[in-house]
């Protein structure tokens, strides 16, 4: 019968209750654009730009960029696509965007921060895409990753606006961010949670360490609080929030996500079948309860089994 469901799944994320919640895609370059645009999806959410350069050497030039994000925007036609500008250092590190060594790197000039030290490279990649949008008519959108304040999401929507492209967002993904998600969202126009560094950021656990998993599990029950947060702030603000942490990929706490204020989930494409189906199984008054039972669960089992005994048995 699951699989049945499965397969018929088809379309836009509808609630049972015909609330909308975006279904998209986290690519990494041309080659997942080309899979991903195949598919019945919604756009992009995700394009982890510094996957496609992490073997150069050498700055890419805005030609050279300009190329090859044509040809990731192609496929998905006036369909969104979320472009992220280079998440450099801690776990992504860049050779052309390096700043010399560091103790922490996880805490240090990765992200948006480095961009803010190379504005160069930040400015080149804007121009790169500001071309590529222009020459495919695709419905481009522009995001920083490891915004931690409210100065730093309005410098970078200023430059992406000088730079002719219509729409800055950042990623909530700091702790610090998420709480004051009011006032870093005030200059934007839409913001992204990414759940792997937030749950990081949050329990203090690398993720690069497995067997640190248990701190890195999304259903913390403290991750959901600081994500309920964000998502408070961006009502406040009056912009749309979303996910593109690997958690929005997880068809129950897809759930909690929307019942939290969540308005589009961005994952890998293979995820967005089961997450579809989950969405169709339960309304947004249901979700809302599912959220408020996780997040009164005192651990991260208990929160996961509380929002898998209030939800379908068909899920
Ligand atoms: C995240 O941190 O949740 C995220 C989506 O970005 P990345 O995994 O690339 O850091
Ligand atoms: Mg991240």
């Amino acid at each position: 019968r699951r699989a049945e469901a499965l397969a018929a799944s088809a379309g836009p994320g509808v609630t049972a209750d015909g609330h909308h919640v975006a279904l998209l895609a986290n690519i990494g370059g041309v080659q997942d654009a080309e899979e991903a645009g195949a598919q019945d999806l919604e756009g992009v959410g995700l394009f982890r730009t510094e996957f496609v350069f992490l073997s150069s050497d050498a700055a890419p030039t805005v030609e050279e960029q300009a190329s090859i994000y044509r040809r990731v925007f192609a496929p998905f036609g006036d369909r969104r696509v979320v472009v992220r500008t280079l998440d450099a250092g801690a776990d992504k590190p860049l050779a052309f965007a390096d700043l010399g060594p560091e103790e922490n790197p996880a805490l240090g000039r990765r992200g948006l921060r480095m961009s803010a030290l190379r504005p160069d490279l930040l400015d080149a990649q804007l121009e790169a895409l500001a071309v590529a949008a222009r020459d495919t008519g695709a419905d481009v959108r522009v995001m920083a990753p490891m915004v931690a304040t409210a100065e730093e999401a309005a410098w970078f929507a200023r430059r992406v606006r000088e730079n002719g492209l219509p729409k800055a967002g950042v990623m909530i993904e700091v702790p610090g961010a998420a709480l004051r998600a009011r006032h870093v969202l005030a200059d934007v126009d839409f913001g992204s949670l990414g759940t792997n560094d937030l749950a990081q950021y949050t329990m203090a656990a690398d993720r690069m360490q497995g067997e640190l998993s248990d701190l890195l599990d999304p259903w913390q029950p403290a991750v959901l609080d600081v994500v309920a947060a964000a998502c408070d702030g961006a009502r406040r603000a009056g912009v749309p929030m979303g996910v593109c942490g690997e958690s929005a990929g997880d068809p129950l706490l897809a759930l909690v996500l929307t019942g939290l204020g969540v308005g589009s989930l961005s994952m890998a494409p293979s995820k967005v079948p089961v997450v579809r189906l989950a969405l169709s199984l339960h309304g947004l008054p249901q979700c809302q309860a599912l959220a408020e039972a996780a997040r009164e669960a005192a651990t991260a089992t208990e929160a996961l089994a509380a929002v898998r005994a209030g939800a379908s048995d068909e899920l």
